[in-house]
């Protein structure tokens, strides 16, 4: 840092409906505005965590005025991009990280294994890298004898893996990614706060969902969105009261600055929760 600026604050946000106002309930009308401003300070390191992959996180950035964050976890989770001039630029310290949950086995071996498995076919080679393999899976197929057979498959080359499983209902296809195990958000955040040296008290994360579950309940300084489904609330405060850490997770509920908590209005909120002098950098005027 640089400047007059105070130390680095690390603000890790999910995209969809947490940044991305693309749920149900309305977007407070300032909620991106603010949310720009606050990335512009030179204090905030802002980093998407998503499951999207980074073509996706480009097309999110533009269609909805997003700030380009310093970082971006992409690629469900198995790359991660630092922004530099007008380029993403992966993180190998990254790919060495999870890169040892697959032991000297490379992409081509894993798929080679999983070749003979009928219904499933490998997704076109932009789809693909080092850390993940991504198939096509007939729905015709029962699904839960197939997840299976793959994972019986994978445990016999002795890798730490995880099967990522959705349905793309437009094109009527199933999709399933192999990754390793260590690729999720949390473990994510924690190597950028640790790469960035941040301090527990200058990290923040925001989310909405159940695949946000685990870094909303790790202790680490969190925000829940105040549009987030009842039952992910719930969850997340059942977890962290049993651990007696509740106050590390704030909940919006839109008091702040006249917006309704939802979307980025919450993460704003949220950020103002943990770390005060936010408020004025956004121009707060407190009673
Ligand atoms: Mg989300």
């Amino acid at each position: 840092m640089t400047g007059e600026a105070g130390p680095a604050l690390l603000l890790c946000c999910d995209l969809d409906r947490t940044v991305i106002p693309n749920g149900a309930d309305e977007e407070s009308p300032m909620a991106r505005p603010l949310f720009r401003e606050l990335a512009a300070r030179p204090e905030v390191l802002l980093a998407y965590v998503s499951g999207r992959h980074i073509a996706l996180i480009d097309e999110a950035i533009a269609e909805y005025g997003l700030p380009v964050p310093d970082y971006a976890v992409g690629d469900v989770g198995t790359t991660i991009y630092r922004r530099d001039e007008d380029d993403w630029l992966p993180v190998i310290e990254w790919a060495r990280e999870i890169g040892g949950d697959w032991g000297t086995l490379r992409h081509a071996d894993i798929v080679e294994h999983l070749s003979q498995i009928d219904g499933i076919v490998l997704q076109p080679p932009d789809r693909q890298n080092l850390h993940k393999l991504s198939f096509f899976v007939d729905l015709e197929h029962e699904i839960s004898p197939l997840l299976t057979l793959i994972r019986e498959r994978l445990a016999n080359l002795g890798i730490r893996f995880s099967l990522i499983w959705s349905v793309d209902e437009a094109a009527g296809m199933g999709l399933l990614d192999v990754l390793p195990a260590s690729a999720t958000k949390l473990h994510a955040v924690e190597f950028l706060a640790r790469r960035l040296s941040i301090d527990d008290s200058r990290l923040v994360f925001a989310g909405d969902s159940g695949n946000d579950l685990p870094v909303l309940c790790s202790g680490h300084q969190a925000v829940l969105v105040r549009n987030a489904a009842h039952e992910v609330r719930d969850a997340a405060v059942k977890a962290l009261e049993e651990q007696g850490m509740r106050d590390l997770l704030y909940i919006a509920r839109g008091d702040f600055m006249g917006m309704n908590g939802n979307y980025c209005a919450g993460v704003l909120e949220g950020v103002r929760h943990f770390i005060p002098e936010a408020g004025e950098w956004l121009g707060e005027v407190r009673a």
